[in-house]
């Protein structure tokens, strides 16, 4: 391997392999191959690699259970006790993806379905709290 003082200013293009170099000092955005957008310069190159390994598992169908957590979880900022719902769904959704992590993704809606749903739970009983507090 030679020194890798270049290394800043050379992108590797996660979409193709094409190793992009800089021009001017300003690490390239576009690669030149295929038009992918290149990760910049804050970004660790091992974001794009997860990325392609997120691509390369095609069998792989985000769950149902979590789009509708992180839904209810959304709606539930106006309509609280869909925060519960959004909890019960975020988990489910949890627990089939641990099962089956081949086949279905979504982990992280279903977290967040479950963290807004907790938000709102806990907001809703402060609030009840309070009102029965103050009658
Ligand atoms: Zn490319």
């Amino acid at each position: 391997m030679q020194a890798r003082d270049a290394q800043d200013t050379r992108r590797e293009c996660p979409n193709c392999g094409h190793r992009v170099r800089a021009r001017a000092g300003n690490p390239p955005r576009f690669c030149r191959v295929c038009g992918h957008r290149l990760a910049t310069v804050a970004q660790s190159p091992a974001i794009p690699q997860l990325q392609v390994g997120y691509a390369g598992s095609p069998a792989a169908e985000t769950d149902g259970k979590a789009v509708a957590s992180l839904l209810l979880g959304i709606t539930g900022l106006f309509i609280p006790p869909l925060g519960l719902l959004a909890i019960v769904f975020g988990l489910a959704a949890r627990a089939t993806i641990a099962a089956r992590p081949q086949e279905r993704t979504g982990k992280g809606l279903a977290m967040a379905g479950i963290m807004l749903g907790a938000i709102e739970t806990v907001l809703m009983l402060v609030v009840c709290g309070g009102v029965r507090i103050a009658i």
